[in-house]
């Protein structure tokens, strides 16, 4: 065997990848606003952001609240949670969203 040798190091080399970033997966995130337990997330491309190990970001279906889990440096994680907040806060005003008659 072994005519697969590059195809299956290529293919270890995305699942490794793959693998990584699930390692670095939290099991949940805990929703900011309503402290709700989030195990649905979408991983955040971060391959721009020095400093930024993972980020993963889930969507609250009870509030509709976005909460994000970022790992990395302290000052990088602190940055990218104040232009998330800014991002959110400018856009779609997170955090003072009235909630739309939810019980
Ligand atoms: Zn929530």
């Amino acid at each position: 065997m072994g005519q697969a040798r590059q195809r299956g190091s290529l293919a270890q080399r995305q699942q490794a990848a793959i693998d990584q970033k699930l390692a670095l997966r939290p099991k949940f995130i805990t929703c900011n606003h309503c402290q709700a337990t989030l195990t649905a997330m979408d991983a955040v491309d971060v391959s721009a952001l020095p400093g930024i190990t993972a980020a993963f970001e889930a969507h609250c279906p009870h509030c509709e609240h976005d909460t994000y889990a970022i790992k990395g440096e302290p000052e990088a994680v602190a940055r990218l949670h104040a232009a998330i907040e800014q991002a959110a806060g400018g856009s779609s005003g997170a955090g003072t969203v009235p909630a739309a008659n939810k019980g």
